[in-house]
């Protein structure tokens, strides 16, 4: 076995104010605890805080009532074992940092979000899922075991453990997740992308489905076309060994935009309304090179990362994403409920559509074979609201599953009819470990 150390990078989380990435809800005056120490003395005092990785779930899940947060910014260490494939981590640890250790072994993550900000304990918390078409692709199936620090102590909580199917998925309910040790995967470096324009939702679904045994990475974005049907950029990805230096693409110009998106951030108002969003959908669709490209996989994977800041477009009144998973079954009504978000008043600024085979082993998992749909809005009140409520009730009706790692608005009651019985297993055990009280836990379970 060679296990290369690559050792412990310490950072500070000195953050001034809180907020996941949809930024409806804030928190101006956080009181942070940084070390493991201070931790278990909230836990033993039975005191309410909440577990922050990188803040990249988009609602209210590291929002706290109590204003204590834990960072785990600290637990950033990381330990790849290359022969066995496997890495051992902080639940901390970035996966920007992650694949920075890793890529150079030519292993990586079996699952990558689509963000490099994520943490690898956040994942686990909210059992995250990637673009792969390769499984595992979701957290749960590729973990071998993780330490749970928890008003209980400290325990190690391996697949066949009834914790695991609690934490996994389960926003942090059951204590701090660390010392993860979870399956890596062999790639390229540099990975061969395809783009493809595709007239018509049944002509995608033909080759997503082809996709599926011929391709490593796929996703779609989807727009309304002129003749009120559904266009589609597919990008598709393999390994690649060439590696050719990319070429002057929308990668660049991503960056000079990063640029120019920063003051936004001080917005108090969208920019993104109907006409801006139909340039930025046009020009996506337009201004793209659509012969086969070598990129960068970290590139290739997750191209929006490039441009910073791009959610503070949405002003301060936020961005809300709706995502949904779909069982292959329901594929034409999952067209009916594409026409009617793109023909309603609420206008999505992106709209991403990407498969699922597994099923997670998290009782609050969101991955379950079929469509992932992950819609982005502005947040525009409460006429909104009932609106995605609305779609929730067809959604129900297909056995699909919200994500709730994205979720800010769900009751108590809405959330138990999506996960039924296992939802009711996971609110009983919860009970004997919680003390990671976020807004989100409160109002999911009634805290
Ligand atoms: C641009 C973008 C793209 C995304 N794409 C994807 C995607 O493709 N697939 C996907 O699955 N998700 C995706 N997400 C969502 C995001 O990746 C997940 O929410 C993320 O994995 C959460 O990790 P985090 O470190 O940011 O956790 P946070 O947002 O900080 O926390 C999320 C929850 O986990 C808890 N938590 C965090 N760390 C720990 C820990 N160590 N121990 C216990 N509890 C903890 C928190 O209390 C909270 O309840 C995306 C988000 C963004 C912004």
């Amino acid at each position: 076995m060679i296990l290369k150390k690559i050792g412990i990078k310490v950072k500070f989380a000195s953050k001034n104010r809180v907020h996941g990435w949809g930024r409806r809800f804030t928190d101006d005056k956080p009181i942070f605890v940084e070390e493991i120490s201070g931790l278990k003395q909230e836990f033993l005092t039975l005191n309410q805080i909440s577990i922050v990785g990188g803040a990249t779930s988009y609602g209210d899940s590291i929002l706290s009532n109590s204003r204590k947060y834990f960072s785990t910014k600290l637990h950033n260490s990381i330990a790849i074992d290359v022969e066995n494939a496997v890495a051992i981590c902080g639940g901390g640890l970035t996966f920007r940092e992650l694949l920075a250790a890793s890529l150079p072994f030519g292993l990586i993550p079996c699952v990558i979000p689509g963000t490099y900000s994520a943490t690898v304990g956040g994942a686990v918390a909210v059992d995250a899922h990637g673009k792969s078409l390769l499984a595992p692709n979701c957290m749960s199936n590729s973990i071998l075991q993780f330490k749970l620090v928890n008003v209980m102590g400290e325990q190690i909580v391996k697949p066949e453990d009834e914790l695991f199917k609690l934490t996994c998925g389960g926003l942090g309910s059951t204590g701090f997740i660390d010392e993860i040790h979870f399956k890596l995967r062999k790639s390229t470096e540099y990975l061969c992308e395809e783009r493809i324009r595709v007239d018509g939702f049944a002509k995608l679904i033909d080759l997503m489905f082809e996709n599926q045994t011929t391709k490593e990475f796929q996703v779609a974005l989807l727009r309304f076309g002129k003749a009120r049907d559904i266009e589609s950029l597919l990008i598709t990805s393999v390994s690649s060994n060439e590696n050719r230096k990319e070429g002057r693409d929308f990668l660049t110009w991503t960056r000079y935009l990063s640029l120019f998106l920063f003051p936004l951030k001080y917005l108090p108002f969208t920019v993104l309304n109907r006409k801006i969003i139909d340039i930025a959908v046009n020009l996506q669709f337009a201004s793209r090179e659509f012969s086969p490209q070598i990129r960068p996989l970290v590139n290739c994977i997750n191209p929006l990362e490039r441009i910073k800041s791009w959610h503070f477009l949405h002003g301060r009144e936020g961005l809300t994403q709706w995502q949904r998973t779909i069982p292959f079954q329901y594929t034409y009504e999952l067209e009916m409920i594409l026409q009617e978000i793109l023909s309603s008043r609420f206008a999505p600024t992106l709209i991403t559509l990407k498969t699922l085979h597994e099923t997670s082993k998290g009782n609050l998992g969101f991955v379950q074979p079929g469509w992932n749909l992950a819609i982005d809005f502005n947040y525009e009140g409460e006429v909104f609201l009932d609106f995605l409520k609305k779609l929730d009730s067809q959604i129900q009706a297909m056995h699909g599953k919200p994500y709730l790692a994205k979720d800010d608005y769900l009751s108590s009651d809405e959330c138990k009819r999506f996960f039924s019985k296992r939802y009711f297993d996971q609110e009983q055990n919860m009970n004997r470990y919680v003390r990671n009280a976020s807004k989100q836990l409160e109002r999911l379970f009634m805290l």
